[in-house]
């Protein structure tokens, strides 16, 4: 992996960092000189190598619980007296017709996707407010932009945290603390993009679609890859993004653009 941003002595969270997105931005972040800590309820185990090595601290967290989320950020505080980045990014899928959704699925989507990045938010703003400013990274995605049919509780989670992005953005600018978000579109080797296709009539069929359905990824032939989102974290998270907040940044290799010319 490579080190084109500097987080030398950088304080730093991230949610579910056990795998996908969030691991691969907390190995980047780490790589990169940052004091990183790694939150996560599944995946601790199958880490612990690698972390230790890395210097990553991790630690179960539950971002639906807000007890768990404020531990995992005075642990980072206890440690350092600071936060310099949070990066909000454990989230779960809802394939589901709305009037198939249980109550306790649409719960568990928007209590993961969007309370989740609300308690992170709120207790990270609080140090960050005291300490002179810090950068937050919520990972929303191109369902948070764009209506979508075949997860629509999904698509309004997405939706809210980048509405949540954008006011934060705007109410703690004066403050010194950035906040953005990315918008990914389908990134393969994560967990949430595997079960997709695990659960597929025809797996190979939908891992082609996809690919057609977002032009860079279909002139590339391959799905977009976890650094390539992490790798977008790390430069709003960085000193390169000062100027950088509200921002919703699409990495969908173009797909939530519209209908792309044909032939
Ligand atoms: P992933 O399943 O590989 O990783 C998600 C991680 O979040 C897992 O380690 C999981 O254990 C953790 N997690 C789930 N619920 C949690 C909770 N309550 N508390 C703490 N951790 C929890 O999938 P990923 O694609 O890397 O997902 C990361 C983020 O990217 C999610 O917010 C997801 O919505 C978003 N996203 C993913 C894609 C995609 O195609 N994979 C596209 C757009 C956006």
């Amino acid at each position: 992996m490579h080190n084109k941003y500097q987080f030398q002595d950088q304080v730093v969270i991230v949610t579910g960092a056990g795998n996908g997105i969030g691991r691969a931005t907390a190995i980047m972040m780490a790589e990169a000189g940052a004091h990183v800590f790694a939150g996560d309820v599944k995946h601790l185990e199958e880490n612990r190598e690698t972390f230790e090595r890395l210097g990553i601290v991790e630690a179960v967290c539950d971002v639906r619980q807000e007890s768990q989320v404020q531990a995992l950020i005075e642990q980072a505080i206890d440690q350092y007296g600071r936060i310099d980045v949070l990066v909000n990014n454990a989230g779960i899928g809802m394939v589901k017709q709305i009037h198939q959704v249980s109550e306790e699925e649409w719960d568990a989507c928007i209590d993961t996707n969007l309370k989740g990045t609300f308690l992170g938010c709120k207790h990270a703003i609080k140090y960050m407010l005291a300490t002179g400013g810090g950068a937050i990274v919520n990972t929303a995605s191109n369902a948070g932009l764009l209506p979508r049919a075949h997860d629509p509780v999904y698509s309004i989670s997405k939706h809210a945290v980048v509405a949540l992005t954008e006011s934060l953005g705007l109410c703690h600018g004066k403050d010194n603390i950035r906040v953005n978000c990315v918008c990914p579109g389908p990134v393969g080797e994560t967990g949430m993009m595997n079960d997709d296709i695990a659960r597929a009539a025809d797996p190979d069929g939908l891992t082609q679609s996809m690919i057609r359905a977002s032009p860079i990824a279909a002139a590339n032939k391959r799905m977009i890859r976890p650094q390539e989102v992490a790798s977008a974290i790390c430069y709003l998270a960085s000193k390169d993004a000062l100027m950088v907040s509200g921002t919703a940044l699409r990495i969908d290799g173009g797909k939530s653009l519209g209908v792309p010319p044909q032939g």
